[in-house]
C-alpha cells in the first residue's frame, strides 16, 4: 500500500502517536521515559505497543558488543533488539515482536533492496522522498497491524545525531500529515546541578530544542531528567526559550528503585496531560496500586543477599540488564535486597581455586551464584571455576545459556573424569566434546541473526526441581545460541547425578540440567531472564532466591 492510503487509513483510526526524543547525551533513561508513559496509559485502561527507532547502521544490535550496546534483548519471535525493548516488556506487561525494532540499517537495506530489484526504476533514489517513506511505511504499517490506541515511538540517539536525521524528518513530516490529534511529541533533556555554583543549568536543554527546531520540530511537552528537584524560576525560563507551556514540563528525577518514577510522573499528572493533548475526555486515571504495592513491600526488605554475577564484561550491567532485573525482583518477591556483585570470570582464572585473593575471597562470600550468557572462551575458565565452587560447596547456582554449557563442562571435568572435556566452541579439537555445535548450526557462516533465536517449548520432567518451580509440563523460553550438549555424554552424565529436567521433544536437545545431591545447582540452555518482569518473576528466578534464602537463613542460625 502507497504511504498515502496509509495515512488515510490512520487518520480513520483513532491510534495516537507518542514520539519520544533525547537530547544533551544519551543515558538518560528514554527507556524509562517511554516505559512510564506505557504503564500509566496501561493502567489507565488504554491499548498500546511500543515501537524503537535506533539511528545505528547495523541492521539489528546482535553483531555489536554489549559492551557497547548493552544486552541484546530476543523477543519471542526471534528478534535480537535493543535492550529497552525488555524494559518495555518487563514494565508495561508487552509481548513484543520483531517489527518493534527498527535501525537505520534495516531502513537502508530495505530501500537498496527495493532499488536492486526496480522498484524506484527511472528515480534517484533520495533521503526525502525514498528512506523517509520506508521509515514512515513502517511505523503506519506497525499502528494499524497492531490495532491499538497508542502506538509509542522511542527515537534512539540523542537530537543532534548525523545517523537521526531520517528519523526526525518523517516525524516532522508525520506532524503535519496527521495533525497534535495524531501526534505529541515529548522530549527528555538533561538538567545538570553544578554543585560548585549550587544551580541547576538550563542551557543544554535549550541547545537540544534548538537542534530540534532546526529539524522543523517543536516538542509539545518536556521531561527534564535532573538528579534533583529543578526550581520553578529554571522551570518558567525553560518554558519561554522552548515554546512549550509551563503545566506541560514535567521532571524525571533520579529514584531508586527506578519504577517510583511511574509513580512520580502520575503524581505530575502525566497522564491527564497526555490524555488532554488528545483531547479524550473525561480523562481517565491510572491504576498503580500494584506497583504500589510492590514498591511498599521494597521498602521493607530489610536483609540482604549477595549473589554473584560471573561476568566476561565489567564495568557496567547494561550487558546484563535483564538478569541483574531478574534476580533484583527475585528477591524483592522474597523482602531481601540482592546485592549484585560483578566477578570478571578471567579475575578468578588469574587467581587459584579457593584462595584469598580478591576474585576469590569476593566468590567465597557469595550467597548464591549466577553464571549468564555469553561467547567467547575469554572468561570461560574462570565461569567453569565458579560453578565447581557452588558445585562443592552447595552454594545456590543458576546457569543461563553459556551458564548451564560451564556447568555441564566442569560436571563431566571432575564427576565422569575427563579432564579435558570442554565446549567446542572454545577447544574446537577436544577429545571430550560434552558441548558441541547444533546440527541445524554446522553450515552457518553468516553472522547476523543465524543463531538458534526466539521462543522453543520445552518439555519438563516431573519430579524434578524445574518441575517444582513451573509446576506445568510444557513452557515455551526464548533462545540464542549456537552450542548445545551433545547427547553422547547424557546417560554418563545421568549417572553421574545430572538430571536433564526439560527437553526440547522434537529434536532431542537438552534444555534444562539439574544436580541431584545439590541444593539448587540448576543450569538452562535458554534465557529465562527476558520472561522476568518486577510484578512476575521467571519461576526459576524465584526458585534459585528461594534457595538462596534458605540456605542464608540456616547459615546464620
Ligand atoms: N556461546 C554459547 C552458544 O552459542 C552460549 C550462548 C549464550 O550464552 N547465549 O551456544
Amino acid at each position: 500500500m502507497e504511504v498515502f492510503e496509509l495515512l488515510q487509513k490512520i487518520q480513520k483510526t483513532n491510534t495516537k502517536f507518542i514520539v519520544v526524543t533525547g537530547g544533551v547525551c544519551s543515558s538518560i533513561g528514554k527507556g524509562v521515559l517511554v516505559a512510564s508513559l506505557g504503564v500509566l496509559l496501561k493502567k489507565a485502561g488504554y491499548s498500546l505497543s511500543v515501537i524503537k527507532w535506533d539511528p545505528y547502521l547495523n541492521v539489528d544490535p546482535g553483531t555489536m558488543s554489549p559492551l557497547v550496546h548493552g544486552e541484546v534483548f530476543v523477543t519471542s519471535d526471534g528478534a535480537e533488539t535493543d535492550l529497552d525493548l525488555g524494559h518495555y516488556e518487563r514494565h508495561i506487561g508487552l509481548s513484543l515482536t520483531r517489527d518493534s525494532s527498527v535501525s537505520s540499517g534495516q531502513i537502508y537495506q530495505e530501500v537498496l533492496e527495493g532499488e536492486r530489484s526496480g522498484r524506484f526504476l527511472g528515480k534517484c533514489i533520495q533521503m526525502v522522498p525514498h528512506v523517509v517513506n520506508v521509515t514512515k511505511r513502517r511505523l503506519l504499517e506497525f499502528a494499524l497491524d497492531h490495532n491499538v490506541e497508542f502506538v509509542l515511538l522511542e527515537i534512539g540517539g540523542t537530537v543532534g545525531d548525523m545517523e537521526g536525521e531520517v528519523f526526525l524528518e518523517t516525524v516532522r513530516q508525520l506532524r503535519m500529515e496527521l495533525g497534535s490529534e495524531h501526534v505529541m511529541h515529548a522530549h527528555l533533556s538533561f538538567v545538570p546541578f553544578l554543585s560548585w555554583t549550587g544551580e541547576v543549568k538550563t542551557k543544554p536543554t535549550q541547545h537540544s530544542i534548538t537542534e530540534l527546531k532546526r529539524a522543523g520540530l517543536a516538542p509539545d511537552c518536556l521531561f527534564l531528567r535532573a538528579d534533583r528537584q529543578v526550581d520553578d524560576q529554571s522551570v518558567s525560563k525553560l518554558s519561554v526559550m522552548c515554546e512549550v507551556k509551563e503545566d506541560y514540563i514535567f521532571q524525571v528525577l533520579t529514584n531508586d528503585p527506578v519504577y517510583r518514577v511511574f509513580l512520580d510522573l502520575d503524581a505530575q499528572g502525566v497522564g491527564r496531560k497526555v490524555q488532554e493533548h488528545f483531547r479524550l475526555v473525561p480523562p481517565k486515571s491510572s491504576d498503580l496500586s500494584d506497583w504500589q504495592n510492590f514498591i511498599a513491600s521494597i521498602d521493607q526488605s530489610k536483609q540482604q543477599v549477595s549473589i554473584g554475577l560471573i561476568a566476561k564484561y565489567v564495568g557496567s550491567n547494561d550487558p546484563y540488564i535483564s538478569v541483574v532485573e531478574a534476580i533484583r525482583s527475585a528477591a524483592y518477591h522474597l523482602k531481601h535486597r540482592a546485592n549484585v556483585v560483578v566477578i570478571e570470570a578471567e579475575a578468578l582464572e588469574k587467581g587459584s581455586y579457593g584462595a584469598n585473593d580478591a576474585a576469590w575471597a569476593q566468590l567465597k562470600s557469595l550467597d548464591g551464584i549466577v553464571v549468564p550468557g555469553g561467547f567467547d572462551r575469554r572468561g570461560a575458565e574462570g565461569k567453569i571455576l565458579a560453578a565447581r565452587w557452588a558445585r562443592e560447596n552447595q552454594v545456590p547456582y543458576l546457569g543461563l545459556c553459556l551458564g548451564m554449557q560451564m556447568m555441564i563442562v566442569e560436571a563431566a571435568r571432575a564427576l565422569l573424569k575427563l579432564p579435558d572435556a570442554n565446549s567446542a566452541e572454545f577447544e574446537p579439537d577436544t577429545k571430550n566434546p560434552v558441548i558441541w555445535i547444533m546440527e541445524e548450526q554446522k553450515g552457518v557462516t553468516r553472522k547476523g541473526a543465524t543463531m538458534r533465536l526466539g521462543s522453543y517449548p520445552c518439555s519438563l520432567v516431573e519430579g524434578t526441581k524445574a518441575y517444582e518451580a513451573y509446576k506445568k509440563p510444557v513452557v515455551n523460553e526464548r533462545h540464542r545460541h549456537r552450542y548445545e550438549v551433545n547427547n553422547t555424554y547424557r546417560s554418563s552424565l545421568e549417572q553421574a547425578g545430572m538430571v536433564f529436567s526439560g527437553v526440547y521433544r522434537d529434536k532431542d536437545l537438552v534444555e534444562i540440567a539439574e544436580l541431584k545431591d545439590h541444593p539448587f545447582m540448576l543450569g538452562v540452555q535458554f534465557h529465562p531472564e527476558f520472561q522476568s518482569s518486577p510484578l512476575a518473576v521467571h519461576p526459576l528466578f524465584d526458585a534459585f532466591m528461594q534457595a538462596v534464602t534458605k540456605r542464608k537463613v540456616s547459615f546464620d542460625r
